[in-house]
């Protein structure tokens, strides 16, 4: 059974080449994001060649403000990836006081996806969903943004699909009834699995990318479905993102 972890911190684990090695061992369908755009080269070189590890390049909302000078780094590796990730906003407590700065730098980030012919964006939205979706909405250009860990309202899960917009949801995320109600509002043929390993946590450790394939149970409870029609569907929504993903740069990194 194929699995897929669409947002994963692969150079924040204590041993990265050994998950790498390990997720490319286990034919593990991963997105690697990156947090700043100095950390993409080094966090795309753990991808052993021949896997189905793509990297995605990326600036934090917690680092953006700090980073911001890093923007023209971003601007030179955008060429070499159809992703970009992990990127967004972040309007929770320690960090509100910057939301006006990251937003400016998120549409920056935006417009050059924009001119680049956009891309697959894994995006961070934690407490400024509202924000995040209006700055979506100006630049429509900017290619196919994946929510990662989205905690909307039933209402923001409908304007976040109406747009375009994918989801993806990770085992920490359906440990919770109120993620497993907002989980089962998207749109089926929109979610994909993910970790935020090593953030994204289960029984007190941090997962790794094949424990992805822990949402399938909980989904095939949503959607009252069996497993194996679960696997089906999620296995042909990453066909269908990853025809997307090749569209804006040729075997520009998913899967093969
Ligand atoms: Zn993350």
């Amino acid at each position: 059974m194929a699995v897929i972890d669409l947002h994963c911190h692969l150079d924040l684990y204590d041993d990265p080449i050994a998950i790498a090695q390990e997720a490319a061992k286990r034919q593990v369908y991963v997105l690697s994001v990156t947090t700043t755009p100095s950390a993409f080269a080094g966090t795309a070189r753990l991808a052993p060649p021949g896997s189905r590890i793509r990297t995605a390049l990326g600036l934090h909302p917690e680092l953006a403000v700090a980073r911001e000078r890093e923007l023209p780094q971003f601007e030179r590796h955008l060429p070499h990836t159809a992703y970009v990730g992990e990127v967004g906003l972040d309007g929770s407590k320690p960090h509100r006081s910057t939301l006006d700065r990251q937003a400016g730098i998120f549409m920056d980030i935006l417009m050059l996806s924009a001119r680049a012919g956009g891309r697959v964006l894994s995006i961070h939205s934690r407490d400024a969903r509202k924000l995040l979706l209006d700055l979506l909405e100006v630049e429509p250009m900017a290619g196919t943004p994946i929510l990662h860990w989205f905690s909307g309202t039933e209402s923001e899960i409908q304007r976040a699909a109406d747009m375009g917009c994918w989801f993806s949801v990770g085992p920490a995320m359906l440990a919770t009834a109120r993620g497993r109600a907002v989980a089962a509002a998207m749109p089926q043929d929109r979610i994909l699995p993910e970790t935020d390993g090593p953030f994204g946590m289960n029984r007190g450790r941090a997962l790794f990318p094949w424990d992805a394939a822990l949402v399938n149970p909980t989904l095939s409870s949503l959607w009252c479905e069996e497993e194996r029609a679960v696997e089906r569907q999620l296995i042909s929504n990453l066909r269908t993102l990853t025809e997307v993903a090749n569209k804006y740069v040729p075997q520009g990194l998913v899967t093969d």
